[in-house]
């Protein structure tokens, strides 16, 4: 009988389940959409889902030897209680390791999708070809991780780098964090469609005025993402800026640890690659470590897609185990 690990993924409105063996390899991997309910709802949401997938996968319950679950919120990592999250208030203080610990006897691990994101790129990515790297996970938010020695670092109070809120312009837009002008705010999905709606207002000439029917409300990042990719001067050079933007943070990811590379995961990269040129300029001509030669980094998309989280909650609980 092999033995596997199961990894568990929240999105926003779907969770993907995965079973992996000793390889960074997924033997089984689905999305499945959830609804959101108390936690007596969500625990057997999950456990419907877990059953599902080692029907599926034809992996003997006994063969189990943990769960990894990755979350859009801060847990805490001994309880596997939800701290906080800004879509996840409705599950705060719920644990969602302990029911799973007893109903399947076996080691459970939670922790914010940005940690488990890194941890995936430790296993299956960019922590193949290099042991020292920075991660940013682009779409809703501007989440961030940080490699040193092949280990993602984990901080304090189950706390996680947050380089998506440092400020790289002087930009007064209010944050979801309380704080202003942060880079997560302006290079993200809201921000983008902000931007947009913007130029819709200021009677700017652009193809988005159509795709919103005239109305600036009505403009989303698809729309912006479409326009640029049509051609539309106005579209481009707001991605132009957001690109910028995240190369001036990459500037100062690299005056901070110097990492050999900085992977982006995540929906926006794929959707928006073209800009990587942009970001690897901005960054080199905002750092004198790396336009005097005296270090190299590459930023580059991720390669794992949308099971780097699966892959790095599988690997955490590996890990948690004594088997990497
Ligand atoms: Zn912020």
């Amino acid at each position: 009988m092999k033995s596997c690990v199961i990894g568990i993924d929240f999105g926003k409105t779907n969770m993907r389940f995965a079973v992996a063996e000793d390889k960074p390899e997924l033997k089984y991997y689905i999305k499945r959409p959830y609804t959101r309910g108390t936690p007596e709802v969500m625990n057997q949401q999950i456990f419907d889902g877990i059953d599902a997938a080692l029907k599926e996968s034809g992996y003997d319950p006994r063969s189990v030897l943990g769960i990894g679950i990755d979350v859009p919120a801060v847990v805490n990592r001994e309880t596997g209680a939800i701290l906080w999250g800004p879509d996840w208030s409705f599950l705060e203080g719920a644990s969602l390791t302990k029911p799973l610990e007893a109903r399947y006897g076996v080691p459970v691990v939670a922790d914010v999708d940005t940690v488990m994101a890194t941890w995936g790129e430790c296993w299956a990515g960019a922590g193949t070809a290099c042991k020292r790297f920075a991660v940013l996970t682009w779409g809703t938010g501007l989440g961030a991780g940080v490699v040193i020695d092949g280990e993602a670092q984990e901080y304090p109070n189950n706390l996680f780098p947050e380089f998506g809120h440092s400020r790289v312009s002087d930009d007064e837009r209010p944050c979801k964090c309380g704080a202003r002008g942060c880079v997560d705010t302006m290079v993200c999905g809201g921000g983008i469609a902000e931007y947009g709606r913007e130029a819709v207002a200021a009677g700017k000439e652009t193809v988005l005025r159509d795709l919103c029917g005239n109305d600036p409300s009505r403009v989303t990042s698809p729309m912006v993402f479409e326009a640029a990719e049509a051609g539309d001067a106005i579209a481009h050079a707001i991605l132009e800026r957001v690109a910028v933007l995240i190369g001036r943070l990459c500037g100062n990811i690299v005056l901070t640890m110097q990492p050999e590379k900085i992977v982006i995961v995540g929906g926006l990269t794929e959707r928006c690659g073209w800009v990587l040129d942009t970001i690897n300029r901005t960054m080199t001509e905002n750092c004198w470590l790396l336009f005097k030669g005296l270090t190299t980094c590459e930023v580059v998309a991720s390669g794992l897609g949308d099971t780097a989280g699966v892959l790095g909650a599988i690997y955490k609980v590996r890990r948690m185990i004594g088997k990497k």
